[in-house]
C-alpha cells in the first residue's frame, strides 16, 4: 500500500525580515525568535522541521511549500490582510489604512494560481521534498496597492497613515526559479485582473 503524501503549507515568513532579495528557498532567513511574530514565524519554521525529520524518520512523502502573500475572492471580509483591508474600505468609502509610509513591498499572488502550484507539487515526483516558493515574482509597495485599489474602484476615500507593527518586513519577493524548474510552474494572471475579480467579489458581499 502506497503511503499517503503530506503537504505542509509552509509560508515565505520562514524568510523573516530578509537580508537576501529575492528570496531563494536556499536562505535560512532572518527571523526575530522572541518578538510578536515570532509565534507564526518559528512555529513555521519549527513546523517543516518536525515534516523533515518525520520524512527522513518514516519515509513518508512530504511536500513543503513556501507561500507568499496570497489574495482572491472568499476572502474573510474581516481578515485583516491588507488587499482584503484596503479593498472593504475603498467600497465602504472609509479611510484607507496604509501601515508606516507604505514603502514595504509585497509580491500578490492570486488564489487560482496559488492553488494550481499546490496541485503540481502534489503530484510532483516522489522524493521531492521541496520546500518550493509558491508566490507572484512582482513587487508593489503597499502605497501602489493602495493608490492603485482607489484608481479602480472609483472611491471617494483617503488614504491614512497608521504605525508600522513590530516586525514587519520591510521587502518580500519569492524567487520562483525552482517552481519553475520542477514544477513548471509560474502565475498567470495579471494583478489588475485578479483585483478585479477580488473587487467584485467584495462589492456583492457588502
Ligand atoms: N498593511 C497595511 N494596511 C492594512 C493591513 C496591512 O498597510 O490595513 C500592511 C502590513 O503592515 C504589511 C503589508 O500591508 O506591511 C502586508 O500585510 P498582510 O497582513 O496582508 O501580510 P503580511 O504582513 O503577512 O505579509
Amino acid at each position: 500500500m502506497e503511503k499517503a503524501r503530506i503537504l505542509q503549507a509552509s509560508t515565505s515568513e520562514v524568510y523573516g525580515d530578509p537580508e537576501m532579495h529575492p528570496q531563494t528557498e536556499s536562505y535560512w532567513g532572518r527571523v526575530n525568535p522572541i518578538g510578536i511574530r515570532s509565534c507564526y514565524d518559528e512555529g513555521k519554521r519549527a513546523a517543516e522541521c518536525l515534516m523533515m525529520d518525520y520524512s527522513r524518520q518514516n519515509h513518508v512523502d512530504v511536500k513543503i511549500v513556501r507561500i507568499f502573500n496570497t489574495y482572491g475572492p472568499r476572502m474573510a471580509l474581516n481578515d485583516g490582510r491588507v488587499v482584503s483591508n484596503l479593498i472593504v474600505q475603498a467600497l465602504k468609502g472609509e479611510e484607507m489604512t496604509v501601515y508606516g509610509d507604505g514603502s514595504q513591498t509585497r509580491s500578490f499572488c492570486y488564489v487560482d494560481d496559488l492553488i494550481e502550484g499546490l496541485i503540481r507539487m502534489m503530484n510532483s515526483p516522489g522524493g521531492f521534498t521541496g520546500p518550493v516558493n509558491l508566490g507572484t515574482p512582482h513587487e508593489f509597495t503597499i502605497l501602489q496597492l493602495a493608490q492603485t485599489l482607489l484608481g479602480m474602484t472609483g472611491s471617494p476615500s483617503r488614504i491614512i497613515f497608521k504605525p508600522l507593527p513590530q516586525d514587519d518586513p520591510i521587502q518580500r519577493r519569492p524567487d520562483i526559479t525552482l517552481a519553475r524548474e520542477k514544477l513548471d510552474w509560474e502565475p498567470r494572471i495579471q494583478f489588475s485582473e485578479g483585483l478585479e475579480k477580488t473587487i467584485a467579489y467584495f462589492r456583492q458581499m457588502i
